[in-house]
C-alpha cells in the first residue's frame, strides 16, 4: 500500500501521526480524496452528522495591533472604525436568539474601546438570554480573562496564527509568540473552551511549520480550530503576496480533524471566500461547526479583515435560511444544542 494510505489509515485509528508523516500528507496530492472521506467519517464517528452553528457579531473594528495581514490593523487609514454601544450588542444576541442561534460569538479588534466593566455588562445581559458565550477579542490579562468568565462567557476563540516563531515575529510587530500562548494557557486554567487554529499561505511559512502547527493544537488539547486561507488585502504591508490556496487548507482542516476527533472545527468564511461552495465542501472534509455573521447593516462591510468577504450586503435572516438550505442539501442537520464539546 502506497505510504500515504498507510498513514491516512494510522490517522485514521489512533489519531496521531508524527511531524514527519503530517508532511508527506501536506506535500502529496495522489491521495487528497482519501484524506477528506477519512476526515468526514472521523467527524460523522465523534461528532456527529449535526452542524453546530454560531452567529457572529462583529461589535468593533478598532484596533491597536498591526498584524501584517490585516485589514483591521492599526495603521490602515483606509478604515472607517466602529464601535458598537452594548445595548446594540446586547440587541444583535437577542435577534440572534430569535432566529435560532443557541451560541453568540463576540469578535472585535484588539482595544480599549469596552472597559472590563462594559464587557462585563454585555457577557452579563447576553448570557441572561440563554445563550452560550464565544469571545474573540484578542491578548488580555489572566485577570480580564478571569472577569470575563465570572460574567459568564464560555468560550474564547484566540488563534496562533502560526507556531513558526520566525514567521511569527515578522507578522505581528510588538506582539510576542510567547504571550499568545501565554493566553491560551490561562484560557485553559480559566475553564474556557479554548479555540486556536492559523492560517494557511503566510509568507514563508513551510509545510514542515503547518505540521508543527497542527501538533500544537493537539498538545494544547484545543476544544475548536478554525482555520482559513491567508487572504492577502490591498490596504496591509502584505498586498502583493500570494495567499493561501483552499485545497492546502482544507489538508490541514482534514488532517486536524484525524488528530483531533471530537473537537469542533468550522467550515470559515475564508475558505468560501476563495470556493464558492467552500463551507459545505469544508463541512464534507471533516468540519461540523458554521459561524453565519449575526452584524446588522452597514458594519459587516466595515469588518474587512479581508477583501471578498461573503455575504456583505445579507441580512440576518437571510443568512440563517440560507445556510440552513444548503446545510440540508448536503444531507446533514443543524444542532439545537449549545454545541459544547463532547469529549469522546
Ligand atoms: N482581534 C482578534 C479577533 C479578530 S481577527 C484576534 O486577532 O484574535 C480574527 C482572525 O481573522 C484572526 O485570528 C486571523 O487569523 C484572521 N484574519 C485576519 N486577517 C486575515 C486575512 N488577511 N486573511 C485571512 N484571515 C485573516
Ligand atoms: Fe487586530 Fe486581530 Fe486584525 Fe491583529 S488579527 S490586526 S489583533 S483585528
Amino acid at each position: 500500500m502506497p505510504n500515504e494510505l498507510d498513514i491516512i489509515n494510522k490517522a485514521e485509528i489512533t489519531h496521531c501521526l508524527t511531524k514527519q508523516e503530517i508532511v508527506v500528507l501536506l506535500t502529496s496530492h495522489e491521495y487528497d480524496q482519501h484524506l477528506f472521506m477519512a476526515a468526514d467519517r472521523v467527524r460523522s464517528k465523534f461528532v456527529g452528522d449535526q452542524v453546530h452553528l454560531r452567529g457572529l457579531i462583529e461589535f468593533s473594528n478598532i484596533c491597536q495591533q498591526n498584524c501584517y495581514y490585516c485589514g483591521l490593523r492599526k495603521d490602515n487609514v483606509h478604515v472607517k472604525r466602529y464601535h458598537l454601544q452594548p445595548e446594540t450588542i446586547i440587541e444583535f444576541a437577542r435577534k440572534a436568539k430569535g432566529y435560532g442561534y443557541q451560541t453568540v460569538v463576540l469578535q472585535s479588534g484588539e482595544s480599549h474601546a469596552y472597559t472590563v466593566s462594559d464587557m462585563q455588562y454585555i457577557i452579563s445581559n447576553i448570557k441572561s438570554l440563554d445563550l452560550a458565550i464565544t469571545l474573540s477579542v484578542g491578548e488580555k490579562s489572566k485577570a480580564e480573562y478571569r472577569a470575563y468568565k465570572d460574567a459568564g462567557a464560555d468560550r474564547y476563540l484566540l488563534r496562533i496564527e502560526t507556531t513558526d516563531r520566525k514567521v511569527y515575529e515578522a507578522l505581528h510587530p510588538g506582539m510576542s509568540f510567547e504571550n499568545r500562548v501565554r493566553c491560551l494557557t490561562d484560557l485553559k486554567e480559566l475553564g474556557y473552551e479554548v479555540g486556536t487554529g492559523c492560517l494557511v499561505g503566510l509568507p514563508n511559512q513551510t509545510m514542515e511549520s503547518l505540521a508543527d502547527d497542527i501538533l500544537f493544537f493537539k498538545a494544547l488539547d484545543a476544544d475548536m480550530i478554525g482555520l482559513g486561507p491567508f487572504i492577502p488585502n490591498a490596504d496591509t504591508p502584505l498586498a502583493q503576496e500570494k495567499g493561501g490556496s483552499f485545497i492546502l487548507s482544507l489538508k490541514v482542516m482534514a488532517i486536524t480533524r484525524l488528530l483531533l476527533p471530537d473537537a469542533n472545527i468550522p467550515a470559515t468564511t475564508a475558505m468560501e471566500t476563495l470556493n464558492k461552495e467552500g463551507r459545505m465542501i469544508a463541512l464534507k472534509s471533516g468540519a461540523n461547526v458554521v459561524m453565519p455573521n449575526v452584524t446588522e447593516g452597514e458594519y459587516r462591510e466595515m469588518y474587512t479583515l479581508y477583501p471578498g468577504k461573503i455575504c456583505i450586503n445579507d441580512t440576518p435572516a437571510h443568512c440563517r435560511g440560507c445556510i440552513t438550505g444548503k446545510i440540508s442539501g448536503i444531507g446533514r442537520q443543524v444542532s439545537t444544542e449549545y454545541g459544547f464539546r463532547l469529549r469522546k
